[in-house]
């Protein structure tokens, strides 16, 4: 497994190879569980090269505090990607994505980013989109891989490499879970032990609202998921929206012939979690 720093070193090497058609692209920031890993697998399975990147980039995050306290274990990190036979790995510096100013550039991204994660993290999306974009400029992948457990993301980067025609197809992801059900997230880790016992009613409470979702109208499912968060000492609900798949718009009412997805975010003490599932 070959580890790269510099944007320099890293192309002088893709460069030098005979990639044609195979080289799979996986962006992380690092603190890697086994959904990266999932993904990484998945790659492999898919490509003659997979290259992984870890990069915490600081233009998605909002608060300065959260982007401090962002976990990090590279060396760990390096062992578990060396264990799954990764072939490249590049770790840049923040200098080496941004030079100058560490900027986000604007995006039109037709609304997806206005909602849900874009009402209350104002300017993520524009900071994702701007290094996934400079991400694909280096590495120049053939195929790039995103979870589904950020799901409002992986629309966003569809949306991108086609208005764009970049020559990558988006491969999603499968949310990968712990064994109670919890989304595994980088985050995970910094759960107090309360809230790590509490946690497993959100992803319970999406599986409930699927059920519900066959027989009951939208504004009924969403009392219901309110009232799952009521009065709950350890998790803090912060949304909870039913949307179309493509347009990522909350609706209130089921149209035939859409897909549907639910979308939930939730305070656990100083940790927020998110995750989604598809409804029909
Ligand atoms: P992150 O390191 O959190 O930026 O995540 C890197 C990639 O892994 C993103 O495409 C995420 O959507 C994906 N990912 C994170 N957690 C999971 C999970 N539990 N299951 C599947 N994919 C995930």
């Amino acid at each position: 497994m070959k580890v790269f720093k510099t944007v320099s070193s890293v192309q002088k090497h893709l460069n030098s190879l005979n990639l044609k058609k195979s080289l799979g692209f996986v962006p992380t920031m690092g603190a890697l569980h086994d959904g990266h890993l999932s993904i990484i697998e998945k790659a492999k399975k898919e490509n003659k090269f997979v290259i992984v990147s870890i990069f915490v980039n600081p233009t998605q995050f909002e608060k300065q505090e959260d982007l401090k306290k962002y976990p990090n274990q590279l060396e760990l990190d390096l062992e578990l990607l060396k264990s799954k036979k990764c072939d490249f790995v590049f770790i840049p510096s923040v200098k080496e994505m941004y030079t100058t100013r560490i900027e986000s550039e604007p995006f039109d991204f037709q609304g997806l980013d206005k909602v849900m994660e874009g009402t209350s993290r104002e300017g993520h999306f524009d900071g994702v989109g701007t290094i996934v974009k400079k991400f694909f400029e280096i590495i120049q992948p053939h195929k790039a891989y995103f979870g589904e457990k950020d799901f409002q993301q992986l629309q966003i980067i569809k949306l991108m490499v086609n208005k764009n025609n970049l020559p990558i197809q988006i491969i999603p992801c499968d949310i990968y879970r712990e064994k109670d059900g919890l989304a595994m997230s980088s985050r995970n880790i910094r759960l107090s032990a309360n809230s790590r016992e509490a946690a497993p009613l959100i992803y319970q409470t999406l599986v409930k609202c699927k059920n519900l979702f066959l027989k009951k109208d939208i504004n009924k499912v969403k009392i219901s998921v309110k009232n799952q968060f009521k009065n709950n000492p350890d998790l803090d609900l912060e949304y909870f929206e039913i949307a179309d798949i493509t347009t990522l718009v909350p609706s209130s009412v089921k149209e035939k012939n859409k897909k549907y997805r639910a979308f939930i975010a939730v305070h656990a003490g100083s940790i927020r979690l998110i995750d989604n599932i598809a409804l029909n």
